[in-house]
């Protein structure tokens, strides 16, 4: 009896961004407000495997041993890189606050160029973020899209927090904040 091992030498399925787009479409269509958590969920699922390609990635491009070792300062650069050459998009990291890291990306792969939307719609990658930097960081992390391409942002903008950092932050915004009212970093009026 020969049981197939589950090596995590296994290359990474691409598949193109088209599919993504396509199953958001389908879902929104079928499921509506449900679709964002579907999306989720299944992007949350696929946070093991990529990170797996992350270690192997810095152990030979690095020769960091661990991603949890690798210096904070250098953790933007090798963010991009591999995002990039995973077929996302580049995306570098910066401290927002002491309790909340922004995750930015000028061209990722599940936003849609037209930008009609009306909210932030990167579900797939919330979730799939969420377990990444939960296993970075060895512990739990929410993940909230705030600017979105697919919405006529410039770019997709992420925030990264302990969950109860990232509720207290949404219900802020659900009253009207903006996220940056609503982080402290800016002192103007919010636009509401
Ligand atoms: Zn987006």
């Amino acid at each position: 009896m020969s049981l197939q091992p589950t090596s995590p030498s296994r290359p990474g399925l691409r598949l193109g961004r088209r599919v993504i787009h396509q199953l958001r479409a389908a879902l929104e269509r079928d499921t509506g407000l449900q679709a964002a958590s579907y999306l989720q969920e299944a992007g949350f699922a696929g946070g093991e495997e990529l990170y797996t390609e992350f270690a192997a990635w810095l152990r030979a491009s690095r020769g960091v041993e661990q991603p949890p070792d690798l210096d904070a300062e250098y953790l933007s650069a090798a963010l991009s890189e591999f995002f990039a050459e995973s077929g996302w998009g580049a995306l570098s990291a910066q401290a927002l606050g002491p309790a909340v890291l922004a995750l930015d990306a000028a061209e990722w792969a599940e936003a849609v160029d037209e930008g009609q939307g009306e909210f932030p719609s990167c579900h797939l990658t919330c979730g799939l973020l969420a377990d990444f930097f939960g296993r970075l960081s060895e512990g739990l992390v929410a993940v909230m899209e705030v600017e979105c391409r697919s919405r006529g942002d410039a770019r997709c903008r992420f925030l990264a927090g302990a969950p109860e950092t990232l509720s207290t932050l949404y219900e802020r915004m659900a009253q009207g904040s903006s996220y940056a009212g609503a982080l402290g970093l800016s002192s103007g009026p919010s636009a509401g």
